[in-house]
């Protein structure tokens, strides 16, 4: 891809992540603000109606909805799979060229920092992610490959990525996460400007990451009822090296639940609240520096 023609920003996938909700909102109040003149921008509200409720879904999480099997066809009474589809014509219309880049816009209950999330390797989301990891140190870069159409919005699009900022609470609004987050598109829509442009001459050799390797529960009886909660000296630590023998979750009576993998692991989405309903008390992430 040489040439970036339509980018499109997504907030409120999830209703109650209201940082990317009143982004969106601000966008298309004052829509200059992401007006470039290489390329056209859309700003679009994910999902209107678990907005509306506060809600993170009304019947099932739209951000695993864009899966190209129940899109275009088959009939669903289920909102995000009809709402899927509607924002899937509207980012690739039939017959017309597909939005280029989408930027999904996300907030999360974890010590994330300002996220950007990458479901692929593709040099240009590489370098982007290297710029704005340049711009502000609570920048960090998640790989969590995908392939295309994996449910995911960002998937839609080569280069599609998110920005999951946090910690911050669900149905709440925190003033310098949402500073900082705009300012993070703001750099990134200068960024795509500029390779429009030629004129990208950073010389960024190397690029810090976490790749994803695992999903980790709690513990759990055979009812599905949770044993244990994230261990106090864990919390927040996104990012931190978690080694073998270190604590993982602490039972309701009081017992250490280590961890006792064999290599140091850098665990992130650490104690996210709308990942105790998919099973997942965090993710286990390698680091790793690359060049790019
Ligand atoms: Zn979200």
């Amino acid at each position: 891809m040489n040439q970036i023609n339509q980018v499109a920003i997504v907030g409120g996938s999830h209703g109650n992540e209201l940082i990317g909700v009143y982004l969106v909102k601000k966008f298309q109040k004052y829509p200059d603000l992401i007006k470039r003149t290489g390329y056209k921008t859309v700003s679009l509200l994910g999902n209107p109606q678990a907005i509306n409720a506060g809600r993170r879904y009304i019947d099932r999480d739209l951000n695993r909805c864009f899966t190209g099997t129940n899109l275009p066809d088959g009939e669903t009474s289920i909102y995000e799979e009809i709402r899927a589809r509607e924002i899937q014509t509207i980012l690739q219309p039939q017959g017309q060229a597909s939005v280029d880049v989408i930027i999904d816009l996300h907030t999360t209950t974890a010590n994330m920092g300002l996220c950007i999330i990458l479901g692929n390797m593709h040099p240009i989301l590489l370098n982007l992610a290297a710029h704005l990891s340049t711009i502000n140190p609570l920048v960090k870069v998640y790989i969590h490959e995908q392939p295309r159409n994996s449910g995911f919005l960002r998937s839609l699009s080569e280069l599609g990525f998110a920005i999951e900022v946090g910690a911050v609470a669900q149905g709440i609004l925190d003033a310098e996460l949402f500073q900082h987050t705009e300012q993070i598109i703001y750099a990134a829509l200068d960024y795509l400007e500029q390779f429009n442009q030629g004129k990208i001459n950073e010389n960024i050799n190397t690029l810090t990451l976490y790749k994803s390797i695992s999903t980790v529960d709690y513990p759990r009886d055979e009812n599905g009822e949770i044993q244990a909660m994230i261990h106090p000296q864990l919390q927040f630590r996104d990012y931190q090296p978690l080694h073998p023998g270190n604590p993982l979750f602490l039972t309701f009576d009081d017992q250490e639940i280590l961890y006792e993998g064999e290599s140091t692991v850098y665990p992130i989405f650490i104690n996210e609240a709308a990942y105790y309903e998919k099973g997942i008390a965090m993710y286990f992430s390698q680091k790793q520096v690359i060049d790019i």
